[in-house]
């Protein structure tokens, strides 16, 4: 019962999120937008536009890759994603506050890593962007090696 309450809830805050973004944004609510928000909505997941394509096709077949470009360009003007700044990755994640991301060079899974503890020196205070990423293999990954 309580699950379920809370379930209505959530979807009500989506769709007034939703609402709220494409008044702001000046957008058409359409299915398809909503299904591209609601992927990144109040999470921190690392999507690729294959990844989009691959959870969407199921329910909704005629959303075109073309389409999935355009929508993933507007939100991202709109500053509600952002790309991960991983090098060698495409992937776009909900613009949450600054985060460093851990890549494992085994199965290619990005983690999100809190740098807010890091400090530079004094003399480049002046830097306007963050940009970290470790490299390394991840906890499951290294278990397997354990393992094998
Ligand atoms: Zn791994
Ligand atoms: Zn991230």
């Amino acid at each position: 019962m309580l699950m379920l309450d809370a379930m209505k809830i959530g979807e009500k805050t989506f769709e007034a999120s939703f609402e709220a973004f494409c008044q702001k944004a000046g957008f058409r609510r359409t299915i398809q937008r909503r299904i591209v928000y609601g992927l990144f909505y109040g999470g921190c997941k690392h999507l690729s536009v294959e990844d989009i394509m691959a959870i969407i096709s199921k329910k909704n077949p005629g959303l075109r890759e073309e389409s999935v470009y355009r929508i993933l360009g507007d939100l991202e003007r709109e500053g509600y994603i952002r790309k991960v700044e991983v090098p060698g990755i495409r992937k776009y994640e909900y613009a949450s506050e600054r985060h460093g991301h851990f890549l494992c060079s085994k199965c290619g899974k990005i983690w999100d890593v809190d740098i807010s503890s890091v400090s530079i020196p004094e003399v480049l205070a002046g830097a306007s962007d963050v940009n970290v990423t470790f490299n390394g293999i991840c906890p499951s990954c290294a278990q397997k090696k354990r393992k094998a």
